[in-house]
């Protein structure tokens, strides 16, 4: 048991047997929702339960420790999964200002970089966690943990939720259990079964905001820690471009990673669910279609391939694409045949990526699918299908880019589920 149960144990448990409001997850949706729930209701008895020896987890390794908070400019389209108008009215409940103050009153000041996402002034992510475990108990809520919850039963008096360590009853409850990303958090995807036990349907389940695998012996995985500007399509086995992202592409020793592969995965995974013979394409020079470029080449006269490719890609890569086209580097560009500009102008601008495959959900920052918003009233969060259960964060099918949006998701529907149980 934690300092935080084990300080006052009788007390903590004497006052918690029974509930106003239970919360299970202590991660970033189930703070900000016992901290509205303490606030909205004076003298209820809201109690949050967490499976981890150590609550918030995610929030303090987030943003490479950072935490990035938030992002200036949030809309829906910055999410997948459910509708946009659904997701765009919860968001609209917490926006950004709404936030950005929220946070300044918890005494975490947020910066923002230059890309638009929001940090904490300080740096540190495990400020964040901090503020919000400190507003939760000054709400009146107890943080029990670990206390991992193993099921959700409805009776005629309300829910009763229960684990090894004993059950609680409550009129209300608030299921923000997250996804099953990074499980060795505390989020190991129990809360869906939870969910599935009292009605809900699940959307498949993949991961999201995760890196992608190539065969070992792809050039790519040569390259580890070269970081370039490239786009990502995905594109369905009739040609169809069915999304795209424009950003910085990492290539490692396992395949690729960065901020634009992880925001198409999840995209390509879910095209892939629906046909297996779709691609993912990459333009190593995002301005160029390969006709311009294969007209390029054929005005740089005596240089070299390799010269002219690196006047914008970095050597190693410069090298490696002329390899994989079949060209030798040194060609100069009046002796390069129309077979041979082609074929660069394809591993330039249009090469094929053999992806064998994604890291999973040990390695995905996010849970694609889950509770569809449909199945719950957005204004409440209040799920339609059991009375008094309340949802909110990543349980929901909702998926946001790299950029902060995945936590004011989780802020927002928290507020959201707190003010209203
Ligand atoms: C490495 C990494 C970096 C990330 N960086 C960012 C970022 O910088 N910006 C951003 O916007 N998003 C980021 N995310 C995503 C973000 O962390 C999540 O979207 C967010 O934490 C979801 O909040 P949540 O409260 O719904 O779930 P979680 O934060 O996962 O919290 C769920 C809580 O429920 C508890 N729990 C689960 N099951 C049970 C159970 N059966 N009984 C009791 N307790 C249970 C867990 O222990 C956990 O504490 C990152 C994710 C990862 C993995």
């Amino acid at each position: 048991m934690t300092a935080t149960a084990a300080k006052r144990p009788r007390s903590t448990e004497a006052q918690c047997r029974e509930a106003d409001v239970v919360i299970v997850g202590a991660g970033a949706a189930g703070l900000v929702a016992a901290i509205w729930a303490g606030r909205s209701a004076r003298g209820s008895r809201v109690v949050v339960l967490d499976g981890a020896r150590k609550p918030g987890a995610k929030i303090v390794i987030a943003g490479g420790g950072r935490c990035n908070v938030t992002h200036d400019h949030v809309d829906a389209s910055a999410y997948a999964g459910s509708s946009p108008r659904a997701i765009a009215k919860v968001l609209r409940r917490f926006d950004v200002p709404k936030t950005i103050a929220f946070f300044e009153e918890l005494g975490v000041d947020l910066e923002r970089e230059a890309t638009g996402k929001l940090f904490p002034a300080t740096g540190r992510a495990a400020a964040v966690r901090d503020a919000l475990l400190r507003a939760a108990r000054e709400a009146n809520a107890a943080i029990l943990h670990p206390r991992r919850v193993e099921t959700v039963t409805a009776g005629p008096g309300g829910l009763a939720v229960a684990g090894p360590w004993g059950s609680l009853h409550a009129p209300r409850v608030v299921l923000a259990t997250g996804g099953r990303s990074v499980p060795k958090s505390g989020s190991d995807g129990h809360g869906y079964e939870i969910a599935r036990s009292l009605g809900h349907t699940i959307t498949p389940l993949f991961p999201a905001l995760v890196p992608l695998t190539l065969r070992k012996d792809h050039f790519i995985t040569r390259l580890a820690g070269l970081s370039v500007e490239a786009t990502l399509d995905v594109m369905s086995a009739t040609g169809k471009r069915l999304s795209s992202f424009t950003g910085s592409v990492l290539c490692t020793h396992f395949g690729l990673s960065g901020p634009s592969v992880l925001d198409i995965s999840r995209f390509y995974i879910e095209a892939l669910i629906d046909d297996p013979r779709t691609s993912l394409v990459i333009n190593w020079f995002p301005e160029r279609t390969p006709g311009a470029f294969e007209h390029e080449l054929l005005a740089i006269g005596n240089t070299s391939v390799s010269g002219h490719l690196r006047r914008f890609l970095p050597g190693r890569l410069a090298g490696a694409l002329c390899a994989a086209a079949n060209v030798h580097p040194k060609t100069p560009g009046h002796q390069l045949c129309r077979d041979g500009r082609r074929a660069l102008a394809r591993a330039v601008t249009r090469l094929t990526l053999p992806i064998t495959g994604n890291r999973g959900f040990d390695h995905a920052e996010v849970t694609a699918g889950g509770i569809p918003l449909k199945e719950i009233c957005l204004d409440t969060m209040e799920s339609r299908v059991c009375p008094g259960l309340h949802l909110c964060g990543e349980i929901c099918d909702v998926d946001g880019r790299i950029g902060g949006f995945n936590f004011q998701w989780a802020w927002a529907s928290g507020y959201v589920a707190g003010v209203s149980v």
